[in-house]
């Protein structure tokens, strides 16, 4: 195997933000991560890909500890994951997660929806919090819905104030799972403009997804995986043009 990671050379090797590793966890008798070695650089966005039940999501939640690992370590900027407690809520609002499913609080306005984490969290003044929502909702192109409830917004809408949500609480890293998967076709493209935007504006990021022209406009690096296993590693346009082992030329192969 050989693994190629043309963009984190070039940065400062000690601003490492994201680092995982020998990461291994079990679902029962399925081997869903193994021996995971991935370092992101701070600023980086790296896309994941690779079929469905490799372990891309459990990967995530692992970043986030939605899911616990059983041997190898995480740090985010170079504290290992608390836990549990305040110290772990913090880590969840160090990074930020956006889900296929909006996961919006649905008897809250948008507006509450983006204050709430602020709020709780950051324990941040009320009147800061709301300048701060409605700076974000207009930066993701939903300040006019700021006092609906999210049923009344389009699956577009709604995926735009998840990443405003998320945002609101100055994460230093985003992780999206599959983002746009759960929206009609002619909206996911205002949601990937929105991880564009966000992307060229410095955000480190974490992005699985199917959209190959985000990865392939928006990532320093394409991280492959099957079986639980990262396979390959590479800068978009040689992952794309060249892909090396036979199970990402197989994957390739059926969606491109
Ligand atoms: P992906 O996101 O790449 O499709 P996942 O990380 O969701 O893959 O899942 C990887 C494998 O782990 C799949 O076979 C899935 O069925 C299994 N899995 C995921 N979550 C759980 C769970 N909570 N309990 C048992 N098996 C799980
Ligand atoms: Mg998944």
């Amino acid at each position: 195997m050989t693994e190629v990671s043309v963009t984190k050379d070039a940065l400062p090797a000690t601003d490492d933000l994201v680092v995982l590793k020998n990461v291994n966890k079990h679902f029962g008798a399925l081997h869903v991560l193994q021996d995971i070695d991935l370092t992101i650089a701070r600023g980086e966005v790296v896309v994941v890909i690779g079929p469905s039940g490799s372990g891309k999501s459990t990967l995530c939640r692992a970043i986030n500890r939605l899911e616990s690992i059983e041997s190898g370590s995480i740090t985010i900027d170079g504290k290992p994951l608390p836990e549990e407690g305040k110290a772990l809520a913090r880590l969840r609002a160090d990074v930020g997660m956006v889900f296929q499913s909006f996961n919006l609080f649905a008897h809250k306005t948008v507006l509450e929806n983006v204050m709430l984490g602020q709020l709780k969290v950051r324990k941040a003044d009320k009147k800061e919090a709301e300048e701060k929502a409605r700076g974000l909702l207009d930066r993701v192109g939903v300040s006019a819905q700021a006092d609906k409830y999210p049923a009344q917004l389009s699956g577009g809408q709604q995926q735009r104030v998840a990443i405003a949500r998320a945002l609101a609480m100055g994460p230093k890293v985003m992780l999206f799972d599959e983002p746009t998967s759960a929206l009609d076709p002619e909206m996911i493209n205002e949601v990937l403009e929105v991880m564009q935007q966000l992307a060229r504006d410095g955000m480190t990021m974490v992005v699985v997804t199917h959209e190959m022209g985000f990865a392939r406009s928006a990532a320093n690096r394409v991280v492959f995986m099957a079986d639980g296993r990262i396979v390959e590693e590479a800068v978009p346009d040689q992952f794309f043009s060249n892909p090396r082992s036979d199970r990402a030329k197989d994957f390739l192969s059926k969606i491109l």
